[in-house]
């Protein structure tokens, strides 16, 4: 999941949130259509420390940081403790959201589900007496974004996993002296025969592991 970082100044100190049970899904309903405008304007509105929402989903389909993400919430009266939050751009109650919108949603639902395991996709309306986030908000962006989905078998290549493990050079290290010292036992070392089968094993362990 790709986010946009905006660095925005709030006014004070924004508390830290220990839970995280809902993600709230919210539209602008109109009037503001960047992070610095939502930011600026329920400052000014609402005296807020600055903008509600932890995410902001444009029309283009780019997901745009607004909150600190392990700050509490101020976008739901009475969760604001227990809540993540996401808001798109626009009103959808006078128009319908962009596809690229519901993408990102559905994208950003399974980011969540992994973010905070035990989560609940929600509207707005659900937890507050409101219209947000509008009645043409697609709700597939919960239901399909909740849906389990089989995680493809991770498969590296030998190349890819000395890459990803080389920060812990002190386990390769030991790891090749003891097939050296196996080779050597079976008396097999030969003219280095062991390194071409050495990615072969690379391999079959690192993948089988997962
Ligand atoms: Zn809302």
């Amino acid at each position: 999941m790709k986010f946009i970082e905006h660095n925005l100044i709030f006014t004070g100190l924004l508390r830290e949130r220990h839970i995280t049970k809902y993600c709230i899904f919210h539209h602008t309903g109109g009037g503001w259509d960047t992070a610095e405008e939502i930011h600026e304007g329920q400052i000014k509105e609402h005296s807020w420390f600055g903008i509600a929402y932890h995410v902001i989903v444009y029309p283009d389909g780019s997901a745009h940081i607004g909150r600190p993400f392990g700050k509490c919430d101020a976008s739901c009266f009475g969760h604001n403790e227990d809540a993540f939050s996401v808001c798109f751009i626009g009103d959808f109650d006078k128009h319908a959201m962009a596809p690229e919108q519901v993408t990102t949603g559905i994208e950003l639902m399974r980011w969540a589900c992994k973010e905070y395991p035990g989560i609940i996709g929600i509207r707005h309306w659900d937890l507050y007496e409101t219209s947000c986030p509008g009645r043409s908000f697609q709700d597939r962006i919960i239901m399909e974004g909740m849906m389990k989905v089989d995680e493809p078998e991770i498969k590296l290549t030998w190349k890819e996993i000395i890459k990803k493990v080389s920060n812990s050079p002190e386990k390769w290290d030991a790891g090749i002296t003891a097939a050296v010292r196996l080779a050597q036992d079976d008396g097999n070392l030969g003219d280095l025969e062991i390194f071409r089968w050495l990615p072969d094993l690379i391999e079959k362990v690192y993948c089988s592991k997962k």
